[in-house]
């Protein structure tokens, strides 16, 4: 299992070299990354002092803060820093202090733990020794100060299991030691056996306890801690150590089969934790591939990699549902270079054609370039994640629903929410997420009524899993019908959504089991501006909790008729038509969307009853709508009239359809 003791060979051994070598020469991206591994090595520690504003190098005597906390009290955004000092991207305002300061500290572990590893790079490629003796002294430097940093978490309590010495939760600790380790890896060689000595029992066997001790069970923490304590084992060449790793009752196999959905995706329902843990899981799958260390049931990580082709949206971001902001697939090229060489899936190529690759491209990516294969976009059903993707066989048009489990931590209270896609824009706006130290985070982006769904009598969702009813891809067009399950007891909650090229025909059926009468709330955000033909006036009746105290600029009107309303950006509009339902209050206003400096305005459509639908069509446009008209003809039965067409539509249970017939005028 173990290579000779002073090998290297972690990730990075001496077939490596020769490999890197020859890519560098026949390929111009290899050597540009390659030259940047060496300029950053010779700009160390210049460039780091002169970021931090230091005279010297050495670490911050004192571990790390939340990142999530290095946010700015007033404004909710990600902190920067300038020469050591936190300041808010917005008002420039500087914060000095606990968070901030061990904000600042955070970076500067981050980038030391990964300029060791660089300069182990470096000091392989190049054989100059100068290289090893930096990457060295960064690590005895931390050998000397791990054993005395308390264990510290997010909140600043001493000795709790999920603190860290360096960072302030073991997730970070175990993404930082990773670096640390393959640093050590190359370049242990380099020190004396007193030298060695230190950094494995202070520093490596150390953290390696650290991250031990707080076992999270599934998900993305425990798949770092498992990656971490597999790169400490193997170099420390403790068998125990790496068997926990991928073994162990919270370990790499329990990972693949209890974290990774049948249809492939995560199961916290982020995408960005999806290639979070993706990261972690196919570094510990590298490791052990290398430590000839046999992992059968690593295929399933290839179901991670091809989930997100199925709910891409046409610009190549993916839905920001749950705590995720909206990313573009190929902002995880990196992860998809060891993707592209371990499974030779064309798609993942595509992802990298326009990366900027780099370290990650040399240490795990397939040898060759070329363009790849562009993945096919498709109406697509995930029903085990439970999401929906409809898509227009023409033209960009996409909506994607999420009904499917919460999420755990990650989840948001958003069941039968879903966010929409049309003429090169993104339309029913999700706010995803902000950092978790922002005051809106839980307040706004989890509520219910932060999303596009329905809300009961002003009351945030409870945690749900929701149930897929029905599905349909047909060649004019998709349906898809879904229940929110038990997110309001007594409740229940049902949305059929019907898209052809033109429209989405939406649906939703609410009724109270107990016949006690409700208040329901349909929401819709909309990036862009809205307006509407409807008489309004203030409004003022919403409560200050649940996340309807952050809708602002409320105007009302009350309506027992159809009514309508657009929403538009250039070149792209929406124009919503809700079908006449009596006493109906709708409500025009803003709320919070992605960018907490751009407002998002919303319709809410509010109506008290036991039994009740809202039914709307979605029309979305690039100049001006066209749809004629939309009407019930007998319940669950629709005639929607467009420029030389008519559909009738069937909504009812068990026959959802579309029949077009065309005119000629
Ligand atoms: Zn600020
Ligand atoms: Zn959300």
């Amino acid at each position: 299992m173990f290579a000779a003791a002073l090998a290297f060979g972690l990730l990075f051994g001496p077939e490596d070299v020769e490999r890197v070598r020859r890519l560098a020469a026949s390929q111009a991206w290899a050597r540009d990354a390659l030259a940047r591994l060496a300029a950053d090595a010779a700009a160390w520690p210049a460039r780091h002092l002169e970021t931090y504003g230091l005279e010297r190098w050495e670490p911050p005597r004192e571990g790390a803060s939340w990142s999530h906390k290095w946010v700015c009290p007033d404004h909710g955004a990600r902190l920067r820093q300038k020469a050591g000092v936190s300041y808010c991207p917005i008002d420039g305002r500087a914060l000095r202090g606990y968070p901030f300061d061990q904000g600042v500290y955070m970076h500067r572990h981050t980038d030391s733990a990964h300029a060791a590893r660089d300069l182990g790079l470096a000091y392989r490629l190049s054989g100059h020794p100068a290289h090893a003796a930096r990457a060295r002294s960064i690590l005895l430097a931390y050998a000397a100060l791990y054993p005395g940093l308390p264990i510290h978490d997010n909140m600043n309590r001493r000795d709790t299991t999920p603190g860290a010495r360096v960072m302030s939760q073991t997730l970070s600790e175990a993404v930082w030691l990773i670096p640390i380790a393959l640093a050590y890896d190359l370049v242990r060689d380099t020190m004396n056996a007193a030298e060695r000595a230190r950094v494995e029992t202070d520093l490596l066997r150390n953290a390696a306890a650290v991250v031990r001790k707080s076992d999270k069970g599934i998900g993305n923490w425990q798949s770092w801690h498992n990656a971490a304590m597999l790169a400490a084992g193997l170099v420390l060449g403790d068998r125990e150590l790496a068997a926990h790793a991928i073994d162990g009752p919270s370990g790499f196999n329990f990972q693949i089969r209890q974290s990774i959905a049948p249809d492939g995706p995560w199961h916290e329902g982020a995408w960005s934790y999806h290639f979070y843990a993706l990261e972690a899981l196919m570094l510990t799958r590298e490791m052990a591939a290398r430590a000839g260390i046999a992992l059968p049931e690593q295929a399933a990580l290839k179901r991670m990699f091809d989930a997100p082709f199925g709910l891409l949206l046409p610009d190549g971001t993916l839905p920001n549902f749950n705590d995720s902001a909206a990313a573009r697939l190929a902002s995880f090229a990196r992860v998809y270079e060891a993707g592209s060489r371990v499974f030779g899936d064309p798609r993942y190529r595509w992802v990298l054609r326009d990366a900027d690759r780099g370290l990650d491209a040399l240490l795990f990516g397939a040898d060759g370039a070329g363009a790849g294969e562009a993945p096919r976009l498709a109406s697509t059903l995930m029903p085990e994640s439970g999401y929906a993707a409809l898509r227009s066989a023409t033209g960009d048009f996409t909506v994607v629903m999420k009904f499917g489990q919460h999420g755990g931590a990650h989840g948001h209270f958003d069941k039968l929410n879903f966010v929409s896609f049309a003429e090169g824009r993104h339309l029913a706006a999700d706010p995803g997420t902000q950092a978790y130290g922002a005051k809106t985070h839980s307040t706004w982006d989890k509520a219910t009524v932060a999303h596009n769904t329905v809300v009961v009598d002003e009351r945030t969702q409870a945690a749900a899993t929701g149930a897929l009813l029905e599905w349909k891809a047909e060649a004019g067009f998709t349906a898809v019908r879904a229940s929110a399950g038990p997110a309001y007891p007594g409740v229940r909650l049902e949305r059929t959504l019907i898209q052809t090229a033109e429209y989405l025909l939406d649906v939703f059926d609410a009724a109270a089991d107990d016949g006690k009468p409700r208040g329901f709330d349909w929401v819709y955000h909309n990036f862009g501006e809205a307006s509407s033909p409807l008489r309004t006036s203030s409004y003022s009746a919403f409560p200050a909790s649940e996340g309807y105290q952050h809708l602002t600029r409320a105007s009302a009107g009350e309506t027992e008729r159809d009514w309508q309303c657009d929403f538009r950006q250039p070149g792209a509009g929406v124009r919503l038509r809700m079908l006449a339902a009596p006493q109906t209050r709708v409500v025009f206003g803003q709320g919070f969307g992605p960018d907490l400096r751009v407002p998002v305005p919303f319709v809410m459509a509010r109506r008290r009853g036991t039994r009740l639908r809202f039914a709307v069509l979605h029309e979305p446009y690039r100049d001006r709508a066209a749809i004629e008209s939309f009407e019930e003809t007998t319940p669950g039965a629709y005639r929607i009239r467009g420029a030389g067409w008519t559909d009738r539509v069937s909504a009812s249970p068990g026959a959802l359809n579309v029949r077009r017939t065309r005119s000629v005028r």
